[in-house]
Order: C-alpha cells, then structure tokens, then sequence
C-alpha cells in the first residue's frame, strides 16, 4: 500500500472522553472513529489488525475440527423466551418490533439461535460432537459503554458452541478449546493468564477466563506466586488459615457496647482480632421479579465479595441500602447479628461455620453478644462469599496469591444442559432414549482482543503492535520524495517486500520527515526503514518501533535485515 493512497486520518485530538491509551491510539492513529456511545466504525487499518485476529482464530478453530457458521444478527425474542433469558438479561439486550409487531433481539450472545440450529436436525448420538462456531457482531446496550473497543455496544465476539453425548467427551472438547485458546493468545504475541471464572449470567460451571494483562484491565484477578493457580476476585478461593489469632475468653452473654458499631471499634473495645468478630453486610438483592434485603455475615477480618453474595442469592444486582430503610424493616445499623434474627432473608461465609468465640450484634442498640458458638447457626444458609486479598494461601499449593490486572478476552465454560433443556434439543442415545444436548460454550472478544493488543503494547507516543497484528509489517519512509533516487531504491525495497510475502507500506507522502516519523510511531508498525541521505553511502536506517531503536545497516543487506527481525 502506498501511504498517498491510503486512508489512515490520523490526528493530535484524543477522543475527549478517553482515558485508556488503546482508545486514545487507535482513535488518532486512525484505527477506528467513533460513531456514538459504543458504536465504532473500522477504517482501513482497523479492519487490517481485526482481520489477523479473526484468520488466527479461523485457523486454530479449523485444526480443532470447528466448523464456522453465520447466524442471522436479529434473533426472534420468542428463543429468548424459551430460554428464559429475556428477563435476566435486562436492558443489555436490545427488543425492537417488525412492521408486523413481532418482537426481535440482537444477539448480544447466540445459545439460544446455535441450539436451534442443531435442534431437530441433530437426531443422534452418532452424529455427535459436534462444534460450531462464528465470528460475528454482537449487540449489548451496556449500562456504562466506555474505553473505546474495550466496552462498546456493538463489537466482534467469536462464539463457539459443542454439543456433546457425555459429560466425559465435553471435558474433552473443553480442554481442546483451551489449547487452541491458549494458542490463539500466544500466536498474538500477548502475556495472559487462564483463570477460574464466575459464569455470569449466561449459567452453567466449569467456567475460565482467558485475562491479558494489562494495568488497565476491569478484572482483578488472584494469582499465585508459585504454581499456575489464578481466579478472577470473583470467583477465587484460599487456603483456609493456617494459624489463627487468640481467641477472647468469653461466655456467652448479652454485652453493652455504647455506640461501638465498627469493627474496628469493636475489636479495639473488646482487645481481640476482627477474625472473632462477624461483620453484617446488608443490601438489596434485585431479582428478575422484585427485590429484598439480605443480609451478609462474614468474618470481621474478611471482606464481601459481591459477586459471590449476588450468586449466593441468586439475584441479578446488589444495590446499596440507606440506615432509614433498615430502620424500616427493623433492623438495628451497627448492631445486625444471625441470632434471633427474622427480619431478613441471610448467608452466612463458610469461614464462619462451626465458629466460636464470635462476637456479633445483638440486633438491639448499643449491645452485642459474646462468646458465640456459631453452630446454632447450622441451618442457615452458607456460602463462599468473601473477597480473596493479596497475601491469601493459594488454595492449591498454600502459596502467596497476588493480585494482578487483566482484560477478559475470552470466557469458555461448560453448559451442560441449560439450555438444550428449556429449548428442548434433545438426540437418542444408544438405548433410543430422548436426552438433552450437553454443551460447552466458547467465547472470545475479537474486536476488544484489538485494544488489549494496545493496552498491552504501547509507549507514550503511540502503538507497538505485535508481529501478528501489525497492519502493515514493514513501513518503507523516503525523508524526502524529491530526491528521485531515493524514491527508486524505496519503490524497489517496496515490490521487493511484498513479493518475499512482507506486508509493507510506502510512505511516499509529501511531508516533513519529522511528521512521517511521528505517524509511523503513532500507528506503531514494527519496523520502518528509513531512506534518506545516507543512500548516498549506501546505507538506510531501521526504526525498530518497540524499543525505538534505530540501526545503520548496508542497503545491500537490506532485505535479509529484514526478514531476520521479522521471523
Ligand atoms: P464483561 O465481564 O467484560 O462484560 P462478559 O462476561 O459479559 O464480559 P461474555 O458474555 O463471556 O462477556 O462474552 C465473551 C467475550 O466477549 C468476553 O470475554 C469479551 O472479550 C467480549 N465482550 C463482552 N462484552 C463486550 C463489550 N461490551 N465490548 C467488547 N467486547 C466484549
Ligand atoms: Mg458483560
């Protein structure tokens, strides 16, 4: 491609809402525009990098033995019904009518639409596994569209679906999607880890995470210093506590404890860890249909992770709740405890089974109960729900976990049967019986793998892009196209290029050389030869864009140069 002929509007102007360097870049590098919130457009160089990322993943799915399909966008809200998830998913998705008044979706996710393309067509066990899969535009009406690619409305997600006769032979399809994944992110060039994943509002377990690392990423994740363990916060597990504190000396007994409603006031008051005392979190869950308060007890040592505590109740959202409101139900702030407690529906943490010595509210102003054994409590409901921090054992080898930051670019888990079950898609099995499909579900974010590629690799002057993702591979940049000598030997350098198979771009625009070079490094192609006077000494120069580095070689030598580092 020449540069005079191309269209790569790059600018000074950052996006004035940006913040995360890929929306930044990729907007003035020309990658893509803005249409409205969340809705972007892919120029010419965007389309190049989106391009790579989708022929990688074609190219793994097909070693895998992935058939690609294209289903249609616009989805009959009648499967969503069928499903059940018209409702769960809220305003994510997007309902519009037909000039006939029947109600449609955009596919914000395709469960529903993969199971009905197999359903009644799929009749038996022998036509199984099967695994199809597309790459395609996804609709979400996200609550807060933000960083560019990284959160938009409408975005590029490849999405894959098996369908399986055993949960044995899913395990197996679930472990080759991870490879193939796993390939996918190393072929890219990109540092990413695979973690334990919550299954959000899609259902199913088995659930994993594939996070680039990025500071910038929304996710946290735990990591273990040691061994391979890592789990999104959401979902992640520690050992239990190897030692535990001393315990306070107390029978059980009603104690006052005047305007002491922290736990840190109250572990200052009675001179024991927080570990012994239990620590009421109480919120709104909001379901598919009403809402209620419930309260949350955990460890005063610990703290809540809402997601856990959202799963814990099955609720779709967690929202904050005001002392008046629970004044309202009878609660007392600052002094809520388990015991005798009927005013709210509540989860107990599994750290708190079985515990002794606690210390929790009284559910009456200004006291507490001591010398609580908790094992009243053993038919309460309990759960995980604590937030893992750093300095936790790692749940698998008693390592230090960490936390890190990381972009989800793909979540793969293992349905099972909720969906082909509601939407009956059923086989015979060997015995003739009717069974429901088991299903796995693989998903990766093709458009935000884009950005992440960015958030990854970049500089204060603009993108480094890997060799995989590169729009162009080699920038050929004359300093100055008058000199006719140096715009043969670049046009030479450039065919040359480009027969050996090296995608190249000729910057043979009529500009400052110093205003080419600050394009080159805003776009971020990986290498750019310079030509400029030292032709004349048969030498050119190479910018090599990921350390800035820039080299003197023989022009002679030029293309073997250049083969070498692209290899
Ligand atoms: P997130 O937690 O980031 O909202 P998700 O759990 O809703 O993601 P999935 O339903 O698992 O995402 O979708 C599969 C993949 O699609 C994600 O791993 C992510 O890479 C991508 N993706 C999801 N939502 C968006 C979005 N709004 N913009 C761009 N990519 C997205
Ligand atoms: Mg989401």
């Amino acid at each position: 491609m020449r540069f005079s002929r191309a269209y790569i509007p790059t600018t000074k102007e950052s996006p004035k809402d940006a913040q995360l360097p890929s929306h930044i870049y990729l907007s003035r590098a020309g990658f893509v525009a803005q249409v409205a919130s969340g809705l972007y457009n892919f120029l010419p160089l965007g389309k190049r990098v989106l391009r790579k990322i989708e022929t990688i993943i074609n190219e793994e799915m097909a070693a895998c033995g992935a058939l690609e399909v294209d289903l249609s966008f616009v989805t009959p809200a009648e499967l969503w019904e069928e499903s059940g998830r018209i409702e769960k998913f809220g305003k994510e998705l997007l309902r519009f009518r037909d000039r006939k008044d029947n109600l449609f979706v955009l596919g914000p996710t395709h469960e529903e639409m993969m199971v009905s393309i197999v359903r009644n067509r799929v009749t038996s066990y022998k036509q199984l596994p099967l695994n199809v899969y597309q790459i395609k535009t996804k609709f979400r009406d996200e609550a807060r569209p933000r960083f560019g690619l990284m959160r938009a409305r409408e975005f590029v997600m490849k999405d894959g679906y098996s369908f399986h006769a055993s949960t044995e032979d899913l395990d197996r399809e679930f472990d080759a999607m991870e490879a193939a994944y796993k390939r996918i992110l190393e072929r890219l060039g990109l540092s990413f880890r695979i973690v334990e994943a919550d299954s959000g509002a899609i259902g199913g377990t088995g659930s994993k995470e594939l996070m680039v690392l990025a500071q910038s990423g929304e996710d946290t994740l735990a990591v273990c210093d040691t061994c391979e363990y890592g789990a999104n916060v959401e979902a992640a597990r520690r050992a239990p506590r190897s030692t535990v504190p001393e315990a306070p000396e107390a029978d059980f007994a009603k104690f006052k404890t005047p305007n002491i409603k922290s736990i840190d006031d109250l572990s200052a008051f009675f001179h024991t860890d927080p570990f012994y005392t239990l620590k009421a979190v109480i919120k709104r869950a909001v379901y598919t249909e009403g809402s209620e308060p419930v309260c949350f007890f955990i460890r005063g040592c610990d703290e809540l992770q809402e997601v856990k505590a959202r799963n814990s109740v099955g609720a779709i959202d967690l929202v904050d709740i005001t002392e008046e409101e629970l004044r309202e139900i009878g609660l007392v702030p600052g002094f809520v405890g388990p015991l005798d407690q009927d005013k709210t529906r509540f989860v107990m943490d599994n750290n708190t089974r079985d515990a002794t010595s606690m210390i929790c509210g009284a559910n009456e102003t200004d006291y507490h109960f001591v010398g609580v054994t908790l094992s009243v409590m053993n038919e309460a409901s309990f759960a995980d729900l604590v937030a893992v921090q750093e300095g936790d054992g790692c749940p698998h080898c008693g390592g230090k976990l960490l936390h890190t930051k990381g972009i989800e670019v793909g979540h793969i888990f293992k349905l099972g049967t909720v969906y082909s079950a509601p939407l009956k898609a059923e086989y015979l099995d060997e015995n003739g019986r009717s069974q429901p499909f088991i299903m796995g579900t693989y998903g990766m974010g093709v458009s935000r793998l884009v950005a992440a590629v960015i958030e990854q690799h970049h500089d204060e002057r603009g993108c480094i892009w890997t060799h995989a993702t590169a729009p162009y591979m080699v920038n050929v940049m004359v300093s100055n196209i008058k000199e006719e000598a140096h715009m043969a030997y670049a046009e030479t350098l450039y065919l040359e290029l480009q027969s050996r198979g090296i995608e190249t771009i000729l910057d043979d625009r009529k500009e400052r050389f110093g205003f080419k070079m600050s394009d080159a490094e805003l776009i971020g192609f990986p290498l750019t030869v310079i030509i400029g006077k030292e032709l004349e000494n048969e030498q050119v120069q190479i910018m090599i864009r990921a350390t800035r580095e820039i080299i003197t070689i023989d022009a002679a030598g030029i293309l073997d140069k250049i083969e070498e580092l692209t290899r």
